[in-house]
């Protein structure tokens, strides 16, 4: 989701134009930035499904910002952009990364205060000196902490649904070799962290000399701009995208240890390191000993490792002393959802509003990932930069999903839609429209900035109407661009498990949402839920999984996530849905 990238773009063109007392042109950016800002839908599909054409057809979007807009969606960079900020100092263009804070701002602040620098910046809304400047205020005091958070996050660390593939590739190569006896993914990756600062990889071998080949081939992979680090145990390179992988090379022997060791977290292994030492055991990297002979009683896997303090194998997701050494102990580890074990996605988008592939499309897709249901649920009308349906052209795609679902065999097709939860909490369709509807997604898309009541009210309404099934995306968060909304989840969950609507974990990897300590706090108020990819395209179906990582890393079990069950079992959630 590239709207807000693109919006603070436009809106700094404006601000750096307005600097130069350029006439109009501001006010067209603006209105250009705002017009994306609010758009639901993804810009970068909505391109790719319509070129500069589709661009156009937003409001306040000419030829010349669309031809803008395309360049920086195709490329990743704007020359006019660079241009502009060429013509600025420095310190401007590095603060201007800061969201929430334009040239104009930036200009005070260095004029007042002497401010260069996003770390001085950080210093001088800390010690509350820039609520006192003009026009500044504590509101946006906080809000330019908040915004410096956000620039830090988005800085260091990259969503884990972008990072994976790019490890589990470069883990896959390193399996193909003959030098390697076993790899795996270690550190807070393997932990399905929701962000990853960089990659750990962590291989066995025998003898130095297999340990020299494997790290002969990983800094000469490809994709390596640079090598910052070579040894025969570790060595750390620098992809061409900006991420950093560090691969460790043990001896098979010590593999379990190390990757328990490597895999973390630092504060789970505190308490598993005080158990051993508890028992009369040393624990490292390089295996479990007793402290009184130094004999080696464990090392090769991480079950073993467990096994010899007394402790069941815990799932990395879970490790991270939130009370999984308690339960390790006492036998009472959840069983969490598995991987793969999905049966259906109840959040997609088609042509129909903002996504880029037809039903059909969407359908043989999700036939090909063995799928026994899925839900289409296109936008509602108060979307409408993202082409949501009207009344009356939603009740024509339901009888055209329906007539699609007819006729389509090992696969069950669900009519849907995405629905707006408007301002006031109501449903941004009719009731008589919504109860034609098998599955309903209510959704929070717009004015993201009420307060904490104000949100909460809003949502709570939404959910007293009964036609309203799943609550979609909850938080509104994306992550490195957009914080959550204020709001009382604890009220909010309270109330979907009193009317049984269930919450959506949305596995793209920028929302996240719920993420896992939300969604374990949910669990403890007895609600249950769905994981959905909200795809906008064929391709984003395969990010299920990471919305199964988070549920893992929440201790959902099974039982607690409705698309893992069979189709026959769906009544049981469902209001509307018949089978
Ligand atoms: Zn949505
Ligand atoms: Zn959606």
């Amino acid at each position: 989701m590239k709207n807000p990238e693109v919006a603070q773009l436009l809106y700094d063109i404006a601000d750096m134009l307005e600097m130069q007392n350029v006439a109009f042109k501001p006010v067209a950016y603006r209105k250009a930035a705002r017009s994306v800002e609010t758009l639901s839908s993804d810009i970068d599909e909505l391109f790719k499904s319509g070129g500069r054409e589709k661009l156009m057809e937003l409001p306040g979007i000419g030829e010349g910002i669309a031809e803008k807009i395309a360049e920086f969606l195709e490329t990743g960079r704007l020359e006019y952009y660079d241009e502009l900020k060429r013509k600025f100092p420095q310190h401007i263009t590095e603060l201007m990364n800061v969201p929430g804070i334009g040239p104009k701002r930036i200009k005070l602040l260095h004029d007042k205060l002497g401010i260069k620098t996003v770390s001085q910046l950080e210093a001088a809304a800390r010690s509350h000196r820039l609520s006192r400047l003009p026009g500044f205020g504590e509101k946006l005091e906080g809000d330019i902490l908040k915004g410096i958070g956000v620039f830090k996050a988005g800085q260091e660390r990259t969503p884990l649904g972008y990072a994976l593939p790019v490890a589990e590739e470069i883990e896959q190569r390193l399996k193909g070799l003959k030098a390697v006896r076993r790899v795996s993914i270690a550190g807070s990756m393997c932990r399905k962290k929701e962000t990853v600062g960089d990659i750990d990889i962590l291989a066995s071998c025998r003898g130095t000399a297999a340990a020299e080949r494997i790290m002969d081939f990983f800094t000469t992979m490809p994709e390596v701009s640079r090598v910052l680090a070579k040894g025969s145990t570790k060595s750390s390179v620098l992809l061409k995208t900006g991420l950093q992988v560090d691969l460790r090379v043990v001896d098979d022997a010590s593999f379990g240890a190390a990757l328990q060791y490597f895999t973390g977290s630092k504060e789970h292994n505190v308490v598993v390191r005080e158990l051993a030492i508890k028992k009369g055991l040393k624990l490292n990297e390089y295996g479990v000993f007793r402290k009184s002979s130094n004999k080696k009683i464990a090392g090769k896997t991480e079950e073993e490792v467990y096994k010899a303090i007394g402790l069941r194998y815990m799932e990395p997701e879970i490790r991270e002393n939130s009370g999984e050494v308690e339960a390790a102990i006492k036998n009472k580890l959840p069983m969490l959802i598995k991987y793969g074990s999905i049966r259906g996605d109840f959040h997609t988008h088609t042509v129909k509003s903002d996504g880029a592939n037809r039903l059909e499309d969407m359908v043989a897709a999700a036939k090909k990932l063995g799928y026994e249901y899925i839900a289409i649920t296109d936008h509602s009308k108060g979307e409408r930069i993202a082409h949501g349906l009207s009344n009356e052209a939603m009740e024509k795609w339901l009888k055209e999903i329906k007539a699609a679902a007819a006729k389509t065999k090992d696969i069950r097709i669900f009519a849907g839609s995405e629905v707006d939860i408007l301002p006031n909490g109501e449903l941004d369709f009719p009731d008589d429209l919504l109860k034609k509807m098998d599955i309903v997604v209510g959704t929070v898309h717009s004015r993201f900035k009420s307060t904490r009541e104000e949100m909460t009210k809003r949502i709570l309404t939404a959910m007293e109407n009964r036609h309203l099934d799943i609550l979609g995306h909850p938080t509104g968060r994306l992550i490195g661009k957009r914080e959550p909304y204020e709001v009382d989840l604890r009220k909010i969950f309270a109330a979907a498990a009193e009317k049984k609507i269930l919450l959506e974990i949305n596995a793209h990897p920028e929302r996240s949402d719920l993420k896992d300590i939300h969604a374990r706090e949910a669990k403890s108020f007895g609600c249950k839920f769905v994981i959905d990819t909200d795809s906008h395209s064929t391709d984003g179906l395969k990010f299920m999984d990471l919305g199964v990582a988070i549920a893992r890393r929440a201790w959902l079990s099974p039982e607690d996530v409705v698309n893992r069950r069979p189709l026959k079992e769906l009544p049981k959630f469902f209001r509307k849905l018949k089978l």
